[in-house]
């Protein structure tokens, strides 16, 4: 067992070892967060301070949860309940559902748009695939966001929001759908949150057993938490204050479904006294990898932006990040798929490399090219895992060797301890099919790498409690089952980058990063949505340990129009001397184009900005804001007008293209090797500086 202080930083340890009651840790990825609440928990249990059963941590993807899992365990500190939101108000209202609701059996519906295709079609909504997915989302921004049928429409407008059909129709499907769930005894996901948040706040007696229960709350990922969420992590606190947070306001992707980071960023408002910790060191990644996601969030703005931390790398160097344009989709997996095939056979384990996606479309074609190139692999996470015909069955006979023989074949009891359990669950495995070797031909291996993935966390239960039987790893399957989180199997992750938060990789593809996939077609005009979707950028750059590559393809098909342009988020991210980076030469030589529309620029001002005039900018104001004083200032000083320093035009260049070095700098027209001599220091000091 790990000592829980051990290997912390100053700021590290000063969370970890604060006294109960609030502590907020504010922090950029890879800085430790997850890191410093388990710890915390570890440190918190181990001083007797609080038993493990009474605390709840709580986070937001069954990944993210197993993860947490695992690391407690591994911290000696295995009883603590680590779950999802969704998780953890399911097994609460189950227990709580008789005495704040009756003998009402109720039952939970795990698709609503079957549900909302009757409303939608009774109502006269368009009832179409697509529109009905539309509005089974806004009834979950509405119920995420603890907006009412009858509120919605003057809601929607208060935050000017846009809306799948006219309001009053949205209002009255989300009406008719509530109703229907009613009639029918239904719950969704998001009933469950406030059904057990209603029998919490509206049931004294409930209130009381559930904070006898439970007096110290953890949650990770807080940048993410929708209104709802926090009525039930209100209703779990009650007037106590037992509460760790974690999050990263730049690592904000679910606001299009309700989250909002302002309660992460409110934190030390609502409690004055919290221990605030600031974070900047990144543990995780090499800083070549943190310098390219330190360009990538530069660039935000908005709210989160203004919360900006500069990540400071702290591991030793390793290779530049790759950039890769390709003619195609499936020549961009083919040669991904050989670079992963050549990576495993020089070494790297498949299960330490990522190939993350913005859509779960884009999965397929690398599914193709793994099993063609012979690589297993598992799709988004591998919630699947437990859905697989072999892993379903080795469950089975698992299950059934518990009853028959305590032991195994190996006749070994439970309390010979060490090898025993791992044993059993590889004779027990082997007439399924669990060779030494892998199998041959791409179905045959993902079977053997399910059956060996069984046997790892046998392995990896016994390592962290010897004693573990056979009895036990079977109910650790169907907590892992129920809870959607499997083992680690020896394959490369194919994962969304929203489904990829939390986690990390020592090799990361970062694939298809074209305009209208990266930002997402539907964000464009809608500078909200087009910043979540350069922080997804942030999340997926700051996944990758050592190995970064990004790519992305010209055409879909193989034999497609090459319309397509790589992300506008790469531009700045990009190093100047990358062939892509370069400006494309146009008919009649080289041409400069707008780097948002791509068309050719023409007149001085275009130039000066790199894009047309009415192309939307990509300005920070702030920035802009600073730059002028500055300029009054010195143009004062030296008694000049000030477009002597600067004019206005080079002003908004450089808020606009943030220049990170003097080679950046003097790229912009306008600026020569004289105003860098004089100014160049100055500027990039302004533009380096984080906003207060
Ligand atoms: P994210 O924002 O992506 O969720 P995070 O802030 O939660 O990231 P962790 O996952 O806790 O970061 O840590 C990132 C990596 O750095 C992990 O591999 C972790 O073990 C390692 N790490 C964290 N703190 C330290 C430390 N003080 N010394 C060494 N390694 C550390
Ligand atoms: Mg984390």
């Amino acid at each position: 067992m790990r000592e829980p202080t051990a290997d912390l930083d100053p700021e590290q340890l000063a969370a970890v070892t604060a006294p109960r009651g609030p502590v907020c840790v504010l922090a950029g990825a890879g800085t430790g967060k997850t890191r410093t609440i388990t710890r915390r928990i570890a440190h918190l249990v181990g001083a007797g301070h609080v038993a493990p059963g009474q605390v709840l941590a709580v986070t937001f993807t069954a990944r993210a949860a197993g993860e947490l899992r695992a690391r407690l365990r591994v911290l000696g500190v295995g009883g603590v309940q680590a779950r999802t939101f969704h998780a953890a108000a399911l097994r609460q209202l189950r227990y709580f559902w008789p005495r704040a609701v009756g003998d009402d059996p109720w039952q939970l519906l795990e698709g609503k748009l079957r549900v909302v295709g009757q409303v939608a079609h009774r109502a006269g909504a368009d009832t179409n695939s697509e529109s009905l997915r539309d509005l089974a989302s806004e009834i979950e921004w509405a119920k995420a966001s603890l907006v009412t049928p009858e509120s919605y429409p003057a809601e929607v407008a208060r935050v000017r929001r846009e809306t799948p059909a006219a309001p009053e129709l949205v209002a009255s499907v989300y009406d008719g759908y509530q109703k229907l769930m009613v009639d029918r005894q239904l719950l969704d996901f998001d009933d469950l949150l406030l059904h057990t948040a209603a029998a919490l706040e509206t049931h004294a007696e409930i209130a009381v057993e559930f904070r006898e229960r439970y007096r110290c709350f953890v949650v990770d990922e807080y940048q993410d938490v929708t209104p709802l969420q926090q009525r039930l992590l209100d209703a779990w606190l009650g007037h106590r204050d037992d509460l760790t947070v974690v999050g990263d306001a730049n690592q904000t992707i679910y606001t299009f479904a309700g989250a909002t980071p302002r309660y992460l960023l409110d934190f030390s408002r609502r409690f004055p006294e919290a221990t605030v910790v600031r974070l900047q060191r990144d543990y995780r990644s090499t800083p070549q990898v943190v310098s390219c996601a330190n360009r990538v969030i530069s660039a935000a703005r908005g709210q989160p932006a203004g919360t900006r931390l500069r990540l400071i790398g702290q591991l030793p160097p390793g290779p530049e990040p790759t950039f890769s344009e390709y003619d195609d989709e499936p020549a961009e997996a083919d040669a991904i798929a050989a670079e992963i095939k050549s990576l495993t056979q020089d070494g790297t384990p498949a299960s330490e490399i990522a190939v993350l996606f913005r859509v779960n479309a884009q999965s397929e074609v690398y599914e193709r090219a793994l099993d063609e190139a012979g690589v297993p692999y598992q799709v988004r996470g591998g919630e699947r895992f437990f859905t697989r015909a072999e892993v379903r069955q080795a469950m089975l006979v698992l299950r059934a060797a518990v009853g028959s023989d305590d032991g195994g074949p190996d006749d070994g009891g439970p309390d010979d301890g060490g090898s025993t359990l791992v044993d059993t669950v590889r004779a027990v495995l082997v007439p399924l099919g669990l060779t030494d070797e892998p199998a041959a031909g791409t179905a045959g291996r993902q079977r053997w790498e399910s059956l060996r993935a069984l046997v790892g966390l046998a392995e990896e239960m016994t390592a962290v409690t010897p004693e573990t039987d056979l009895a036990r790893f079977v109910d650790e399957l169907a907590t892992r089952a129920e809870a959607a989180h499997p083992p680690v199997v020896q394959g490369v992750t194919l994962a969304s980058l929203h489904s990829a938060k939390g986690l990390e990789w020592d090799v990361v593809f970062l694939v298809g990063l074209v305009d209208g996939t990266l930002p997402i077609q539907h964000a464009d005009g809608d500078d909200a949505k087009i910043e979540e979707e350069r922080r997804l950028l942030y999340v997926g750059v700051t996944r990758a340990r050592r190995h970064l590559a990004v790519s992305w393809a010209l055409s879909r098909a193989a034999d497609g129009r090459r319309n397509r342009r790589r992300s506008r988020f790469l531009y700045g991210v990009i190093p100047d001397s990358h062939p892509s980076a370069r400006v494309p030469v146009g008919r009649g030589g080289p041409k400069p184009t707008c780097r948002i529309c791509g068309a050719p620029l023409a007149g001085v001002e275009a130039a000066k900005l790199r894009r047309c005039p009415d192309c939307p900018a990509d300005l920070d104001v702030g920035l802009l804001e600073r730059l002028k004083a500055w300029r009054s200032a010195i143009a004062k000083q030296q008694q000049v007008p000030a477009y002597v320093v600067f004019t206005d035009a080079t002003l908004t260049a450089i808020a606009e293209h943030r220049p990170a070095d003097a080679a950046a700098l003097v790229a912009i027209p306008g600026i020569g090797a004289r105003k860098l001599d004089r100014y160049g220091t100055d500027v990039l000091a302004l533009v380096a500086a984080p906003p207060d």
